[in-house]
């Protein structure tokens, strides 16, 4: 018999499709500037977090009974706020927008089943895919990181998936795609649409959400997250907005009681303060604008961004670049094509001493 205390991994009985891969995820290290992983850097307000210290112990009080399977008041909330006369029906919420987009995988996905993405986008798509037994295939995007609605088309017909993700604004491009291109997919996929809007809230004014295509398209699935504009990472709440019949999929999969109360009443308590919220990503916004004018400025190539982050390079050794910036207290992520680096916008000291990291970085490998 071998011996149990050195039993590892490949000694289990594991899912041959799960043999040599990795548990996704990024560097979680201590750094002064932590800017690889597009959280909002703004902590709650004392008020908010004030309220959600009170709410959270009114829900203490009740911890012995099971959260409301349904979450009803949160998506009632949610649907108000996501405004385009949804309802609580029309929306449904999980464990962060990785829970939903899970979830449309095992309703929708699943063995001898396809999923569809335009890459480079975010790499949790493939995961979730291996990990509900669906295939996963990657097109390409234009020049610039952009899709034209032909040629995302064309890409639909070909591969004929049962999901497709688009995303918009997409990570790690920071591009947002134009609503001719979502509804060209929408009107030639044969299975679900989903449109990942996890940085909705920071497009920029001219680039209008796909939650206007609902009505006309019952196969288009709209996800969210609060983890970005609401600077609720912690919490992991994230949600959708598609047709009531797309919900009642959903509750075929989900685990029984997925939300906790402590999650609902700490999202519901967020969305009453979402002007506050909402503020502080104007400022994100500004600051990314101002960001990108600066990359520019120092003739770095930068990808448009709609999102809360910025892709840009090109870097001859985008790695030794990403060690500099750390060994001045600058953590960034890379990802995305080669010689890029992502940037996460932070709090204008944030992004100051991002600069003047990036100029350091650069002068030392001259
Ligand atoms: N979609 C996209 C495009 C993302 O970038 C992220 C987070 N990085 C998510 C979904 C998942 O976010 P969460 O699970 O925190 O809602």
């Amino acid at each position: 018999r071998p011996d149990p205390a050195a039993l590892t991994l490949a000694d289990l009985p594991l899912r041959a499709d799960l043999r040599g891969t990795e548990p996704y995820g990024a560097p979680q290290l201590p750094v002064a500037v932590a800017l690889n992983t597009n959280e909002n850097p703004y902590p709650p307000s004392p008020r908010l977090a004030e309220a959600l210290g009170r709410n959270v112990a009114d829900v203490a009080a009740g911890l012995n009974r099971y959260p409301d399977r349904d979450a009803t008041r949160l998506r009632a909330d949610l649907a108000r706020y996501l405004g385009h006369g949804l309802d609580t029906a029309s929306v449904w919420a999980a464990n962060g927008s990785n829970e939903v987009l899970q979830q449309l995988l095992q309703a929708f996905g699943g063995p001898g089943r396809r999923a569809l993405g335009f890459e480079p986008s975010y790499s949790m798509y493939p995961v979730i895919s291996r990990v509900t037994a669906t295939e996963w295939v990657g097109a390409e995007r234009g020049p610039d990181f952009g899709l034209t609605p032909e040629a995302a088309a064309a890409a639909v017909e070909r591969h004929r998936p049962d999901i497709v993700f688009l995303t918009s604004p997409n990570n790690p491009t920071g591009t947002a795609l134009p609503l001719e291109v979502i509804a060209a997919v929408a009107e030639t996929a044969p299975g679900m649409v989903v449109v990942d809007e996890a940085y909705a809230e920071f497009r920029r004014e001219d680039t209008p959400s796909a939650l206007s295509l609902l009505a006309d398209h019952p196969r288009l699935v709209v996800t969210r997250t609060m983890s970005k504009a609401f600077a609720l990472a912690g919490a992991r709440v994230g949600y959708l907005a598609a047709h009531p019949a797309v919900v009642d999929a959903l509750q075929l999969v989900r685990l029984p009681y997925h939300l906790s109360s402590v999650t609902q009443v700490v999202a519901g308590t967020a969305l009453e303060f979402g002007d506050e919220l909402l503020g502080q990503v104007k400022q994100l916004r500004e600051e990314r604008d101002a960001l990108v004018a600066w990359l520019r400025g120092q003739g770095y190539t930068v990808a448009d961004s709609d999102a809360n982050f910025v892709l840009f390079g090109d870097f001859p050794d985008r790695s030794a670049a990403w060690r500099g910036l750390l060994e001045h207290g600058v953590l960034v992520r890379e990802v995305g094509p080669p010689g890029k680096l992502r940037v996460t916008v932070g709090t204008p000291e944030e992004m100051s001493a991002f600069r003047t990291a990036l100029l350091q970085v650069r002068a030392e490998h001259r």
